[in-house]
């Protein structure tokens, strides 16, 4: 087992990495300037693209790109790296057209759309002149379990109409934002709970979309939202179905493995910042006649950070790789996927905790991106859905595992013979 990174993938880090440092870390205090004054996304962020884009620094995240689309056509393990050194700047990955939600519904859009579909929305969001929104959750729902949803879509002539209130909507307050793929209800009782589900293509702005408001997360709103949506009696053709009617839930599960890998990898990247942040400041901060660095404590912290940021990162690229393998890893990826985003998001709780304590009153503050990146975590244990669930999709696959191996661990026991004998025991 290689551990190393092809020479391709670090030198592509290296030009990532030089590219954030050179051009996009430099407007960071403009970003979050230009945001404060309601100015988003920042006049620069244009020329970025324009420049990323140019430096074959682009569409860095879809394995499938054809020929004519642009984009690089890494692997999911080839991308996950690069992911790590983005999420550093939250607001970096746009830059470079790999901005959640986009990422996944690029993917989704490659997978299903039809050729009209494919250049009203697809090429847009490829060439990063559109955004997009994924919009899923319900507030009158337990939407962890999606067969719940009760946005409904009726056919009506040669139009589909719809009507529910959706939340949560990430990225749907982006100026940029024209598409929402929208997952509701369009079956009966009388078919397989899975089958009860679709997803429609609703432009922004069709009438009857109202925007009510963009939720904070913990006091912090994201210029991008994360929205309550209400869709009243909203009229699109039937040609804005994507994929079959009733397929939804299939469609969802193509959508979301290697989403959750990218989210992953940010995260490992900004725990990778905090912990660099930790160790600069434990060195420069004195009391009680020493070094914060030399306190026994503050290294046990920053040695449980390093050797939980390595353990994650393994498992996280494990899971990219799983998922590269295609049809023949998938139940193992599955799990997999499952497993990283429980592991990363208590990860960055953790890890950022630790860094927020060394900063002491400070690390609460705005000033470091410390407490964006807890409240980050935290929100990570329930987007894309709760860890409860993460977890049950594990204990799940390890059981089928054993129900497949009953018995294999009989050799194990040191019972006498006449106990091994009995039946409940094999
Ligand atoms: C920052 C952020 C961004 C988001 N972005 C989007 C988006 O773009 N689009 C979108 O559609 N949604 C989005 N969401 C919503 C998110 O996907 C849902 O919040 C999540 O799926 C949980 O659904 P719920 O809030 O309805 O919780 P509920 O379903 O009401 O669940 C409540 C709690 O029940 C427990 N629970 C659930 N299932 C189990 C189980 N199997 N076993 C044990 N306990 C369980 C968990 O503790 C869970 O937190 C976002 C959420 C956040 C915080």
């Amino acid at each position: 087992m290689d551990f190393e990174y092809s020479s391709q993938v670090q030198q592509r880090r290296q030009r990532l990495e030089e590219f954030i440092d050179r051009f996009v870390l430099p407007y960071n205090a403009a970003w979050h300037r230009s945001v404060a004054q309601s100015v988003f996304p920042p006049p620069f962020m244009e020329d970025l693209k324009a420049l990323a884009k140019s430096e074959g620094l682009w569409n860095l995240f879809l394995p499938g790109l054809r020929d004519d689309e642009p984009g690089e056509r890494l692997s999911n393990l080839e991308y996950a790296p690069l992911a790590e050194i983005m999420g550093r700047l939250p607001w970096a990955s746009e830059v470079f057209n790999c901005s959640a939600p986009d990422t996944g519904n690029m993917e989704l859009l490659h997978l299903f759309a039809t050729p009209e579909q494919y250049q009203r929305w697809l090429r847009p969001l490829l060439e990063g002149q559109i955004r997009s929104a994924f919009a899923m959750s319900e507030p009158d729902v337990a939407s962890s379990d999606p067969t719940n949803l009760q946005t409904r879509m009726r056919h009506e002539g040669d139009e589909l109409v719809l009507s529910g209130r959706k939340w949560f909507v990430t990225g749907a307050a982006h100026p940029s934002c024209r598409l929402l793929i929208v997952m509701c209800r369009s079956g009966d009782d009388e078919l397989a709970k899975h089958a009860r589900h679709s997803m429609l293509l609703v432009p922004m702005d069709t009438p009857g979309v109202k925007l009510e408001r963009n939720i904070a997360i913990m006091q912090h709103h994201t210029p991008e939202g994360h929205c309550e949506i209400v869709f009243r009696e909203v009229r699109v053709p039937v040609g804005n179905l994507l994929g079959q009617e009733g397929a939804g839930f299939a469609m969802a599960q193509a959508r979301l493995g290697p989403g959750r890998v990218h989210h992953c990898m940010r995260t490992i990247g900004q725990c990778e910042l905090a912990l660099s942040l930790m160790c600069e400041r434990t060195l420069e901060r004195h009391l009680f006649g020493k070094y914060l660095s030399d306190f026994a404590n503050v290294q046990e912290w920053i040695a449980e950070s390093r050797l939980e940021i390595d353990q994650a990162r393994l498992l996280v690229l494990r899971a990219a790789w799983r998922l590269d393998q295609g049809q023949a890893q998938r139940e193992q990826a599955r799990a997999d996927v499952a497993a990283i985003k429980v592991v990363t998001a208590r990860l960055q709780t953790r890890v950022v905790n630790r860094a927020m304590q060394v900063f002491g009153a400070m690390g609460l503050s705005p000033d470091t991106p410390l407490a964006y990146f807890w409240t980050w975590g935290r929100a990570l244990q329930l987007l894309d859905g709760p860890d409860e669930v993460h977890l049950r999709s594990v204990a799940r696959h390890e059981l089928a595992q054993a129900r497949d191996k009953r018995g294999a661990t009989a050799a194990y026991f040191t019972l006498p013979e006449q106990l091994l004998a009995e039946p409940h025991i094999r």
